[in-house]
C-alpha cells in the first residue's frame, strides 16, 4: 500500500470529508524546500497557499531550522507554571516591543489563542465587579478557528451549523467587506453603515459585552475579503467610548502579510498614529509555519485586574505545551529575519513591496479574465471572485491545479493566492500562468457538464 492509502485508512484528515479521498486520495509529501513540496512520485508543487497560511520564508528556511537545533541541545520543553526559560522570556519582551502590548500568554494554536483572549477579556470585567459583561461580538464572515469557544464568534455556517447547539452564539454585526454593500451603495458608505451598525449595537448593549474579536483588514475564511481602515479607526473610538475590548485576531494577517508587521497598524488617526487594539491574537506565521505557537497579548489594565492576593482572580487557564521552547526559538528567528536588512539595505517588508508590484503585474491577464467579475489584493494577498454557480468549483480547481504543479485551495468560486515570500521571478511566473490556465480548463470542463446536474461530491 503507498502512502496515501495508509493514510486513508489511518489518519482522520481535518476539513475534508473523508468519502471524497475514495476518488482523490491525499497527496503523499515527502520533502520540501523553499515553496516547493515534492511528492512520493517525484512531482514538483508550489506551494501558493503557505501551507495554509502559515509559512513565511518557505520550507526547510534555515535559519529557523538552526535556532530549533541550537536549543534542542539545551532545553527541549518545560512546564511553564513556576518555572520559565530563556526563548519566552526574549520572545515576550520582543512581542511587547513590536506591538506596545505585553504580557504575553502562549497556547499551541490559533483557536486556542482566540479561547483565551475570549476568556481573559470576560474574566477581567468579572474581576472589576462587572460581570454581566461577559457576551461577545463577531463580525459577519468572521473565522476565529473552531473549538467551541471560537466558533461562538466564527460566521462560516458550513463549519458552525452542525455544531450550533453545543455553541453560545455571538451577536454578528455587518462585516465592512464593501462586497456585502447594497445595489448603487459606494464602499466608504457601507464602511460608514458597518460603523453606524456597531455604534448602534453598542449603544443598547454596551453593559452586557465584553469584546469584539475581528480580523483586521482582511478576513481570510470570508474568502479574503478586505475592508476600509478606516473602519478600525472607528472600531477603537466606539471600543472606548463603550467600555468593551476590541480583540485583533491576527492570526493569519499578522508577520508581513497585509505589508506591514501587523494589519492593525495600517489604520492610523490624522496624526498618523495607530490604533492599539486591548488583545492581539498570534500564531500561524509566528514560528514561519514549522512548529505549534499561538500568543495573546495585552494591556496593562488588562493584566491588572487579574493582579491580586485572591487565586481565584489569576487567570489560571493553561496548556501542556505552552511555550514550549523550541516553538519560541522559531519564533525568534523568525523576528531576526524581520529585523535584518539585505546587501541593498532591504528588510522583509520592503523586499515583498518589490516582489509584490512584480506579482500584480504578472497577474494582469487574470485581472482582465472575462470570468472574474472582482480581485483585491493587500500585500502578499492576493484574490479573484470567479464568475461560477457551480459549487464544485473550488473542489475541482484544487485537484487541477496540483495536477499542473500548484497548491491552490480555493474558498467557494473565490480564487487566492498567499505565498511565502520567498517565491523567485521563475516561480512566480510558473504560478501567475498557472493560475490562469487551470483557470481556463476548470470552466471548460463546468460549461460542459449537463445543465442541472447534481453535484458529484461536495467538497469545501
Ligand atoms: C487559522 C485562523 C485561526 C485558527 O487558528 P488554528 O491554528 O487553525 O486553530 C483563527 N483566526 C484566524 C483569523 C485564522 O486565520
Amino acid at each position: 500500500m503507498n502512502w496515501a492509502e495508509r493514510s486513508r485508512q489511518a489518519v482522520w484528515h481535518p476539513c475534508t470529508q473523508m468519502k471524497v479521498h475514495e476518488h482523490f486520495p491525499p497527496r503523499a509529501i515527502v520533502a520540501a524546500d523553499g515553496p516547493w513540496l515534492i511528492d512520493d512520485q517525484g512531482h514538483r508543487i508550489l506551494d501558493a497557499v503557505s501551507s495554509w497560511w502559515v509559512n513565511l520564508f518557505g520550507h526547510n528556511f534555515a535559519p529557523i531550522k538552526a535556532a530549533i537545533t541550537d536549543q534542542l541541545g539545551k532545553v527541549d520543553h518545560i512546564m511553564l507554571a513556576g518555572l520559565t526559560h530563556p526563548p519566552v522570556v526574549e520572545l515576550s519582551e520582543r512581542l511587547a516591543a513590536l506591538t506596545g502590548l505585553g504580557h504575553a500568554f502562549y497556547a499551541s494554536d490559533g483557536a486556542s489563542a482566540t479561547e483565551i483572549a475570549l476568556k481573559m477579556s470576560a474574566h477581567s470585567w468579572r474581576n472589576r465587579g462587572r460581570a454581566e459583561k461577559n457576551q461577545f461580538i463577531g463580525l459577519q464572515g468572521g473565522y476565529h478557528g473552531e473549538t467551541a469557544g471560537a466558533l461562538s464568534v466564527t460566521d462560516i455556517p458550513l463549519f458552525r451549523e452542525a455544531y450550533a447547539p453545543l455553541v453560545r452564539l455571538s451577536a454578528t454585526l455587518p462585516s465592512p467587506d464593501p462586497r456585502h454593500a447594497a445595489p448603487g451603495v459606494s464602499a466608504p458608505t457601507h464602511t460608514r453603515h458597518a460603523i453606524e451598525a456597531l455604534a448602534n449595537y453598542l449603544a443598547a448593549h454596551h453593559a452586557q459585552t465584553a469584546a469584539l474579536i475581528l480580523e483586521p483588514l482582511v478576513q481570510g475564511a470570508a474568502g479574503m475579503a478586505m475592508y476600509a481602515p478606516e473602519y478600525l479607526v472607528a472600531v477603537r473610538d466606539l471600543c472606548d467610548q463603550y467600555e468593551v475590548h476590541w480583540i485583533a485576531d491576527e492570526i493569519a494577517v499578522g508577520f508581513g502579510r497585509t505589508g506591514t508587521l501587523f494589519a492593525h497598524q495600517q489604520a492610523r488617526r490624522a496624526d498618523g498614529e495607530h490604533v492599539k487594539p486591548d488583545f492581539i491574537c498570534l500564531s500561524k506565521g509566528l514560528t514561519g509555519g514549522v512548529l505549534p505557537l499561538s500568543a495573546v497579548l495585552t494591556t496593562d489594565a488588562v493584566y491588572q485586574a487579574f493582579y491580586d492576593d485572591r487565586t481565584v482572580h489569576g487567570f489560571l487557564h493553561s496548556h501542556s505545551y505552552t511555550g514550549n521552547p523550541l516553538a519560541c526559538r522559531a519564533a525568534l528567528a523568525v523576528l531576526d529575519t524581520f529585523a535584518e536588512q539585505d546587501a541593498q539595505g532591504r528588510d522583509v517588508l520592503s523586499r515583498n513591496r518589490e516582489a509584490a508590484e512584480r506579482f500584480h503585474a504578472l497577474t494582469a491577464p487574470l485581472r482582465a479574465h472575462p470570468r472574474v467579475k472582482g480581485h483585491r489584493h493587500l500585500g502578499m494577498i492576493w484574490a479573484w471572485d470567479i464568475d461560477c454557480q457551480e459549487p464544485t468549483f473550488a473542489a475541482r480547481y484544487h485537484r487541477a491545479a496540483l495536477d499542473a504543479g500548484l497548491l491552490l485551495r480555493p474558498i467557494g468560486t473565490t480564487l487566492y493566492v498567499m505565498p511565502p515570500y520567498v517565491l523567485t521571478e521563475a516561480d512566480q511566473t510558473h504560478l501567475a500562468h498557472g493560475l490562469v490556465r487551470v483557470l481556463d480548463r476548470v470552466l471548460a470542463d463546468i460549461d460542459a457538464l449537463p445543465q442541472a446536474q447534481a453535484p458529484v461530491v461536495p467538497v469545501p
